[in-house]
């Protein structure tokens, strides 16, 4: 499609659930306990976020502005220093008992962020608010859980071209996020689309998937522009996209500000953000996804398909940084973490950002240097590794027994395996190279898998020739 030739904007709200241990105007925990098997409905409700009549919200939840002021920062957003004011956003629907939602943006509102910039996309604002219950439409049941978590929304100018640039700024983003823990890993993000050609724009609701979010745009242009031709003139409204269906579906004409009649919340205070928090924050930021990828390439000379494996999680580069720095050649030994470390994450599917995760990069820095000395086997070496998950030790203090064995212990392993193998040997003779693994494993199991196998397999040959 030539999209370049038509007058297409594209912008976009995301909204993500914040990474906070309780809700936003009251202390119900967000997320159930580890021990828990399943989130039963309403098991994390109270007369706040039930909405029961006369329950006034708490004060706001401080971890979550302090989420709202990383994650402006990172999109190049300033903050601003003014009061802000919570804001009664009102709908009737059954997700909604109080009959308003309680956001920090909104018609009387000062933002709390300037605009920013964000790979070479505009930010409009980024702001706070709590989401609603989750209300079951067939079964009409509702789930408090969800009530009163809360949520970020950024906001971007229609800065967009295609669906491509889209995809591409929102993997971007959800990367960057994943950098400083803002948004809850398992939540996803939902994303509501504005797409406008000719007429006035239209917004996509409640995204969920980057399939989705693809499909749903390119239908879309593709809509306005024949409608165009035939002379429809686009009217401001929302639609569903329908993935069965491929095609949008119009669910209501767009709201404006004043059909949610904002007021000021007389529950709840003024807020002002602290200069002296903002400039702590602004300090305590890890370095940025793309910042990495350049330092990994610049000066740790890693390659860009390793570069790109390393950054893709904050726990792993750091991870990378902190061997290569503290003296292990990463270039030599690049594979213990690309490839075995992630071996025994993955087995145990665990990530080393997970709570009882706790690897230590000097235990692998002790381990490489035991293999590398030679004192240690490589397969010995990837054996204590499948035991560093959850937690990594100091070999030195462990019972495993690294001596591995010499050159001469392996050779009279050899001659026994020969001995007692010789129709194997035999075998190996007649051409069935297979048959000399057969012969190492037992050398292998001989020596309590203590010899090299390499070592092996060049005695066995030695011998049977
Ligand atoms: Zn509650």
């Amino acid at each position: 499609m030539a999209e370049k030739a038509y007058p297409i904007k594209i912008g976009l709200e995301v909204h993500g659930y914040l990474n906070t241990n309780e809700k936003l105007f009251c202390m119900c925990k967000t997320r159930p306990n580890l021990e828990e098997k399943e989130d039963k409905p309403n098991s994390r409700v109270c007369p706040i976020c039930t909405g029961y009549p006369g329950s006034k919200p708490m004060a706001p939840n401080m971890e979550a502005m302090r989420k709202l002021i990383q994650i402006s920062l990172v999109l190049g957003c300033k903050i601003n220093h003014k009061d802000l004011i919570w804001q009664r956003k009102h709908y009737n629907w059954a997700d909604n008992p109080k009959g308003y939602q309680t956001t920090i943006s909104g018609a009387h509102a000062a933002l709390p962020t300037t605009k920013g910039k964000f790979r070479g996309i505009g930010i409009t604002e980024c702001h706070l608010e709590e989401d609603p219950a989750q209300w079951n439409p067939e079964t009409g049941k509702i789930n408090y859980n969800r009530s009163g978590l809360p949520l970020i929304e950024i906001v971007t100018d229609p800065d967009f071209k295609s669906s491509e640039e889209v995809i591409g700024w929102l993997k971007a983003l959800v990367l960057s996020l994943s950098y400083i823990k803002a948004i809850r890993k398992n939540a996803g993000i939902k994303v509501d689309v504005n797409v406008s050609t000719y007429g006035d724009r239209v917004e996509m609701k409640n995204l969920n998937s980057l399939e989705k979010i693809r499909k749903a745009i390119e239908y879309e242009i593709v809509r306005q522009i024949e409608n165009h031709k035939e002379g429809i003139v686009q009217k401001q409204e929302t639609l569903a996209f329908d993935e069965k269906l491929g095609k949008t579906i119009k669910m209501r004409d767009k709201e404006t500000a004043s059909d949610y009649r904002f007021i000021p919340d007389p529950d709840l205070p003024l807020i002002r953000i602290d200069k002296k928090l903002v400039g702590k924050i602004q300090k305590n930021l890890p370095e940025m996804p793309e910042k990495k990828l350049q330092k990994l390439l610049k000066k740790y000379s890693v390659d860009k398909k390793d570069a790109g494996i390393l950054t893709k999680n904050l726990e792993l580069v750091e991870f990378f940084e902190e061997l290569a720095d503290g003296g292990i050649d990463m270039k030599k030994n690049l594979s213990w973490i690309t490839i075995e470390l992630l071996r025994v994450l993955n087995y145990n599917s665990k990530t080393l950002e997970d709570e009882d995760v706790d690897i230590k990069p000097a235990h692998l820095a002790e381990l490489i240097n035991l293999v590398n000395s030679g004192k240690i086997t490589v397969l010995k070496g990837k054996q204590i590794m499948n035991d560093f998950v959850p937690k990594s030790f100091a070999i030195s203090n462990h019972k495993l027994e690294i001596q591995s064995i010499d050159k001469a212990a392996i050779e009279n392993l050899c001659k026994q395996v020969i001995s007692e193998n010789q129709k194997v040997v035999d075998d190996f003779k007649g051409g069935k190279d297979a048959s000399l693994n057969y012969l190492i494993g037992q050398v292998m199991r001989l020596s309590e898998r203590r010899a090299d196998f390499k070592v092996a397999g060049e005695c066995l040959r030695k011998l049977i020739k």
